[in-house]
């Protein structure tokens, strides 16, 4: 059986072992991602290096993903590293403070337009919503608040407002540093954070272009902002991810199940990809075994038609990454027992298709649906046709079939998409290329003789945008 929901985990320092990512990857580890947030460019190039070498040991395709910092808004550090916030007591938030002279008092803020963009009366949360300030007024770079939530508050602990509106850029000067890294290193996505709008991920794409690599763009939905404008900016990216930590923090907790659910339905009836992330084996930070809770949620997320699930520090920097991944494949093979009898929407079956491509890839998926094929082998260029095939729910595996490395890293993310080394262009006939074309299913074991397959190709070998023929093959 084929695992079709695909699994995203962050490397971190306890992901720095060559044998424990190796291990990682078989466990069933897709993409990876590395989180700009944290670390230097060379601590990411060198975390990079070990996915590649982890990926030839495995001897599988992996994806990868730079998670851009964003403008993250972030409190400076405190004189111990810390401090105790008591309820009801007050705090001040000052952006001509010292950054290492935080105190029970109050702490600097790096962001200057801060008092700018807050209002007595704001709720400003701490640490994803762990504290919560009141403000009580502002007074030039300072923020006077109370305690409404108190506990433990340290060093570079990010801060939003509630109901969003705090107004930086999407797009830092070290997040354009970061996007050239990705194209100079071939990264096949990157994810932009706090996009509030189409012209964020506009931005985005056009400096990845002008660094010269076509990267597809995600865009994090975890701003208010990013949900009063989300059919423009589902349709503006590639892939969309549901980034739960700062959404429920900005739309309240309470918000998210519902707006996972959307924004799932939105991205996929546009044909755009979607991750689930954040807190989805929260527990297997400390735990060996995931909660019911968690087991349920990732379940809900593959029900839901995600993807992808993702993890944060549950792989990054936590006590079992490889018992994560094991165990995030294990629920996702459960849950898609279920998944297809419970009979979810008939995706676009009664839309129109701009694109003749995209009309055969829907046409496939019918037929597929609906005899008993093996296969779909989709011979692609750039994995649009598998992309539009994975819209549709099936459990008949999409083998996109190609001679690009960049085209099979990327078809890793998709759901129920599996890539495979193959060259059109050696096949001198179409005799020919039914004969290595079957050759390669069956050393592969995916197909067995006699079985029926679906081939999607178009007219000239290896030129992109062509699909335009189905055919019904039975493997010989
Ligand atoms: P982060 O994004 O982990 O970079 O904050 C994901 C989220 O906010 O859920
Ligand atoms: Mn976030």
């Amino acid at each position: 059986m084929h695992r079709r929901t695909k699994i995203v985990a962050t490397l971190g320092p306890a992901t720095d072992d060559v044998g424990v990512l190796t291990d990682m990857v078989r466990a069933g580890l897709d993409v990876a991602r590395l989180n700009a947030s944290h670390g230097t460019v060379e601590d990411r190039r060198r975390r990079l290096a070990l996915v590649r070498e982890a990926a030839n040991r495995a001897n599988k395709c992996v994806g990868v993903l730079l998670d851009l910092a964003g403008p993250k808004i972030r409190i400076e550090g405190f004189r111990a590293g810390k401090v105790l916030l008591e309820e009801g007591r007050p705090f001040v938030l000052d952006t001509a403070l010292d950054p290492k002279a935080g105190t029970v008092e109050g702490v600097g803020v790096a962001y200057k337009d801060l008092p700018k963009d807050v209002r007595a009366g704001d709720a400003l949360l701490l640490a994803d919503g762990q504290i919560v300030l009141d403000v009580e007024r502002v007074e030039d770079t300072r923020i006077h608040t109370h305690v409404r939530i108190g506990g433990e508050l340290s060093d570079r602990k990010g801060l939003n407002r509630q109901g969003g509106g705090i107004s930086a850029p999407a797009l830092s000067d070290r997040d354009k540093e970061d996007i050239r890294f990705a194209a100079e290193e071939n990264i096949d996505y990157i994810a932009v954070s706090f996009a509030r709008d189409a012209a964020d991920i506009e931005q985005a794409r056009t400096l990845a272009r002008r660094a010269g690599r076509d990267a597809r763009i995600v865009a994090k939905v975890e701003r208010h902002e990013a949900i009063a404008n989300l059919p423009s900016l589902v349709e503006a990216s590639d892939v969309v991810m549901v980034a739960r930590g700062d959404l429920g923090v900005e739309m309240g907790y309470a918000e998210l199940a519902g707006l996972q659910k959307t924004i799932i339905r939105q991205s996929r009836l546009k044909n755009r990809v979607v991750i689930t992330a954040t807190q989805m084996m929260e527990s297997m930070i400390q735990n060996p075994i995931p909660t019911r809770a968690e087991v349920s949620d990732v379940a809900n997320a593959v029900m839901d038609g995600t993807d992808a699930v993702m993890l944060s520090a549950e792989s990054a920097t936590g006590r079992y990454p490889v018992r994560a991944v094991e165990a995030m494949a294990r629920v996702i093979e459960g849950a898609e027992k279920y998944e297809l009898s419970l009979g979810f929407q008939q995706h676009r079956t009664e839309g129109l298709f701009s694109d003749s491509e995209e009309a055969i890839a829907m046409a496939v998926m019918y037929a597929a649906n609906h005899m008993k094929v093996r296969a779909i082998v989709a011979l692609t260029e750039s994995g649009s046709t598998p992309l539009w095939m994975s819209r549709i729910r099936s459990d008949i595996p999409i083998y996109a079939f190609t001679r690009h490395e960049s085209t099979r890293r990327r078809v890793t993310l998709f759901r129920g998409v599996y890539p495979v080394i193959f060259d059109v262009t050696d096949a001198k006939s179409t005799g020919q290329l039914y004969d290595t074309l079957f050759t390669r299913l069956l050393e592969l074991k995916l197909v067995e003789r006699k079985d029926l397959v679906i081939l999607t190709k178009g007219e000239q070998s290896g030129v992109q945008g062509g699909t335009n023929s189905l055919q019904i093959l039975e493997v010989a």
